[in-house]
């Protein structure tokens, strides 16, 4: 491979092992292909005929639908790399991602893993150990308990009071949104405590929890990082992912709306400084929330997310080929004053599911046609005849506009969801195109309890009129 700039970079890897599926499956194909690596797909039986799957230089089965037999099933992705003779494994997002031993059974089986060393993984996998360390590094954090809770009752109910309610249970080994509880009242606390702990316990194997403020009308606010074996590292500017239900993202957009430049220069080059003191390697995400013009970090996710397409949209750097490239040794292509902020995008996540009642709505879709035009860009693996099985997540693919401003990236999402049609299957499409012409979501800046109030202001409505 061609060296880059003065040194010569290592060689770059011939063949990708994608241990995902779905869109992120078919994204990281496209970003391999375009470094002329070869790329093997693995897939369930039930996504056997998906048409990435086909469009893969080669293809294994590693097991039955449930994800645990496939997706989550170490040794058989392992042993096809090995048959296949894969340099490197791409763990997408999700399913094994951030799980450390996984990353550490793919580096002492011989193959690369296509993102941090598992000393990385497993510190931000736990959410006290993560926050200890942030605040090592100088990342402010949520104001709460000094790492896990102890079992004392008394010694609960103290912390909590010196925090103030409301206060907001989460699970150390908690994820996707899952493992979280806020308390409003010391009546409540305990029960909730033990509560919560029981649920982490058997979700997660780890019943440790830790108490935080819960912050009433905070934003989320993440910063994307990228860091080389080089002690090289730079941030990507911010999203704002705060349109949420139930701690989910639905919609995403970069940069933020309204954020003082000084603020988003400041914590910025904050996180680019902790990646560098902690040996940071590949794409991360440090996620805040942010009230009053303060940051507040909640976690830090140690893999490419499913929202990254915007900021590649504002910045025109490829995160998912920048991930391949530091994974094979190679020094980070862009320096700090390279990353020029262009515009503004949005980003639509469209699921497979009722637009009000949030069920799943897997099948046959019937006809499928994407929309174009100027600032549009569609990663999605469906097509028409493809059949959304019942048994992963129901994100079907992700519509994202860009403009020179946010308004003319709302007007171009807005077009491109009216050209959208995706029949046989329900979708959000209707939820996006009601949440695009809200008069607060237009004006900028809504808080992540915008969506949970909005469905509750017209469910009460619902409910006057008689519906
Ligand atoms: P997960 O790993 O499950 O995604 P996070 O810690 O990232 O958990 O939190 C997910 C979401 O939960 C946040 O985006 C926010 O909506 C809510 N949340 C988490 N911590 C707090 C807090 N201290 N105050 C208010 N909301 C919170």
């Amino acid at each position: 491979m061609a060296a880059y700039g003065r040194t010569a970079e290592p060689a770059m890897f011939e063949k990708v092992l994608i241990a995902n599926r779905g869109e992120i499956a078919l994204r990281i194909q496209r970003a391999c292909r375009e470094l002329g690596i070869k790329t093997v797909a693995v897939h369930s039986e039930a996504d056997a005929d998906a048409k990435y799957v086909m469009l893969a230089d080669e293809s294994v089965c590693i097991g039955p639908a449930p994800s645990r037999d496939s997706y989550l099933n170490i040794p058989a992705i392992i042993s096809a790399a090995e048959v296949t003779d894969a340099q490197a494994i791409h763990p997408g997002y999700g399913f094994l991602s951030e799980n450390a031993d996984f990353c550490e059974r793919v580096e002492n089986s011989g193959f690369v893993f296509i993102g941090p060393r598992p000393d990385n993984i497993r510190m931000m996998g736990d959410k006290v150990e993560a926050k200890a360390a942030m605040k090592r590094v100088g990342i402010p954090c949520v104001p709460g308990s000094e790492g896990a809770l102890p079992e004392d009752p008394k010694e609960i109910r103290r912390i909590a009071a010196s925090i103030g309610y409301p206060v907001i249970i989460k699970a150390a080994g908690g994820g996707g949104g899952r493992g979280m509880r806020v308390v409003h009242t010391e009546a409540a606390l305990l029960n909730a405590v033990t509560l919560t702990r029981s649920e982490a316990q058997s979700a997660f194997g780890n019943p440790t929890v830790y108490l935080e403020k819960f912050l009433e009308n905070p934003r989320h606010i993440e910063i994307q990082v990228l860091a080389d074996e080089h002690k090289n590292a730079i941030f990507l500017w911010e999203r704002d992912c705060s349109m949420q239900r139930r701690h989910q993202k639905i919609i995403e957009e970069a940069p933020a709306p309204a954020l003082k430049s000084r603020l988003r220069d400041r914590i910025g080059e904050r996180c680019a400084e902790a990646c560098r003191k902690l040996n940071y390697r590949g794409a991360g995400t440090f996620e805040f929330l942010y009230e009053n013009e303060e940051f507040y970090f909640i976690e830090m996710n140690t893999r490419v997310q499913v929202e990254h397409p915007v900021t590649e949209m504002i910045t025109g750097i490829d995160i998912v080929q920048e991930q391949i490239r530091v994974a094979a040794g190679h020094r980070l292509r862009y320096r700090q004053k390279d990353v020029v902020l262009r515009g503004h995008a949005i980003e639509c996540r469209i699921n497979a599911e009722n637009p009000t009642t949030f069920v799943p709505s897997p099948g046959r879709i019937t006809q499928f046609h994407v929309p174009g035009g100027p600032g549009i860009r569609v990663d999605s693996h469906a097509y028409q005849s493809y059949y959304v099985p019942p048994h992963y997540d129901s994100l079907i693919g992700k519509v994202i506009a860009h403009g020179d401003t946010r308004d003319q990236a709302l007007a171009r999402m807005r077009t491109a969801l009216s050209e959208m049609i995706v029949d046989g299957i329900q979708t959000n499409i209707p939820l996006h195109q009601e949440l695009l012409n809200d008069t607060a979501f237009i004006q900028g800046g809504i808080s992540i309890h915008f969506l949970e109030h909005r469905m509750n202001a017209q469910k009460k409505i619902a409910i006057e009129s008689g519906e």
